[in-house]
């Protein structure tokens, strides 16, 4: 059987990021730059005020003070979106509003609280402005020249920058449609909840949970619905979801009379690469492609399928996405409370996180079965054991996954 690790790296193994695109700086946000875009414009565009005052001369008001106040005769007022229409002469002031352009002559603005706020004249008195407030043009970005490097995610602190240099849209790599395919007779969605009510089916949650989780990672969820244990329906639906970039399912891949999801992909003459891997939750794995697109067959207990989605498809479409760190990065932590396990395969906890504490202390979000959706939803991480460990002390060194918000990704598998 194959190490988490190992399995790891054969899914990932040939898969490139996806063709480049164009797409408006409104779909921009969270893609990863497939070239690095330049500035249309120069930024600012012209020389202006960045205080609302008076344009004028340094050394027309350097030693104004309140008692030896400086008079200047006001030219002209300039609004934003106004230009000036005369220079600032020796002696004499305009009026300015912030981002206004600078009146040609002018190298100060001094701020209208240092002066009287007159409109034909103006008294300056405090010289403590002389020479600044000018924004210079061009000091923030030169057209022409790189604003965010290619391989960098479009952020939304990076949004402004690109729409303030006229780059209405960029080049960027193209989403991974994930096809996403529940399987089992017991299933059904939510649209069917009386069914559930009455006690004869259960919510299809790993459907619901995977859709949302490859939208969190950059991905777009193709939601193929539930199909029944019967070859057939597999085969139909398989076909379908070959046609994307990814091939999600889950269940039907253990050794019950009605696990036909590896029958399924052969029957499409798609390959099994990989089938189980040491570890727990998530043992039940499966790795393939179907018509040339990569599967993953991920268990269907719901914890074992996110479990697994974390560490083997949000991966897949990183890469997809043009993302160099792919894998969620592991963090130094401490045993909160003694753990046990049975040995044999690395074993993931769900649990929580005190970060607080240095190093963090980990204690057990709820009960361990991987039927057991509360406790995941309660983690805050997984917590790694390794198959050597059996009795875990508290305070024992260990590592942990940050789940959710608290994710961030490093360049290799977390262990
Ligand atoms: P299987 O891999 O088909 O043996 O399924 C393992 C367990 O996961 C069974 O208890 C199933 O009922 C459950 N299960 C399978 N698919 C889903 C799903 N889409 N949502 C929630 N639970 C599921
Ligand atoms: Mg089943």
């Amino acid at each position: 059987m194959r190490s988490a690790a190992e399995a790891s790296e054969r899914t990932l193994h040939g898969l490139a990021p996806l063709p480049a695109e164009r797409v408006g700086l409104g779909g921009a946000h969270g893609r990863v730059l497939a070239e690095s875009p330049r500035a249309v414009l120069t930024l600012p565009p012209w020389a202006n005020s960045a205080m609302d005052g008076y344009a004028v001369r340094a050394a027309d008001v350097a030693g104004a003070t309140p008692g030896h106040p400086v008079a200047l005769p006001v030219v002209e007022t300039v609004a934003a979106g106004a230009f000036p229409s005369r220079p600032v002469a020796p002696g004499t002031a305009t009026r300015i509003m912030t981002g206004a352009p600078l009146p040609e002559g002018a190298d100060t603005v001094v701020r209208v609280e240092d002066t009287d706020g007159g409109l034909h004249e103006v008294l300056v008195h405090d010289g403590r402005d002389a020479g600044r407030n000018v924004r210079q043009a061009g000091e923030d970005v030169r057209a022409g020249e790189v604003v965010l490097e290619a391989g960098a995610t479009v952020l939304g602190t990076q949004v402004g920058l690109l729409a303030a240099a006229g780059v209405a849209g960029v080049s960027a790599h193209r989403r991974p449609r994930v096809a996403i395919l529940s399987t089992g007779d017991e299933l059904v969605a939510l649209d069917r909840l009386d069914e559930a009510r009455a006690g004869k089916r259960i919510i299809s949650s790993n459907g619901y949970a995977l859709a949302a989780l490859v939208r969190e990672a950059g991905g777009v969820p193709v939601e193929l619905g539930i199909v029944p244990d019967a070859i057939d329906w597999l085969r139909a639906k398989l076909h379908e979801a070959a046609s994307c970039d990814l091939v999600v399912t889950t269940a039907g891949v253990s050794v019950g009379a009605f696990d036909l999801t590896r029958a399924a992909v052969e029957a499409v003459g798609g390959t099994i690469d990989f089938w189980k891997v040491r570890m727990r939750p998530g043992a039940q794995l499966g790795f393939g492609s179907v018509r040339g697109t990569p599967w993953l067959g991920l268990p269907g207990n719901p914890v074992s399928a996110i479990v697994t989605f974390e560490l083997f498809v949000r991966p897949m479409i990183r890469r997809m996405l043009g993302q160099r760190d792919l894998f969620p990065r592991a963090i130094d932590c401490v045993a909160g409370e003694p753990l046990r396990s049975a040995g044999g395969a690395m074993h993931l906890f769900r649990a929580r996180l005190d970060s607080a504490a240095s190093p963090p202390r980990a204690t057990l979000a709820g009960a361990q079965g991987s039927h057991l959706l509360q406790a995941l939803a309660r983690a805050d991480a997984l917590l790694l054991v390794t198959a050597e460990m059996t009795e875990v002390p508290a305070g024992t060194a260990l590592r942990a996954i940050p789940l959710g918000e608290r994710m961030t990704f490093a360049g290799e598998f977390p262990f």
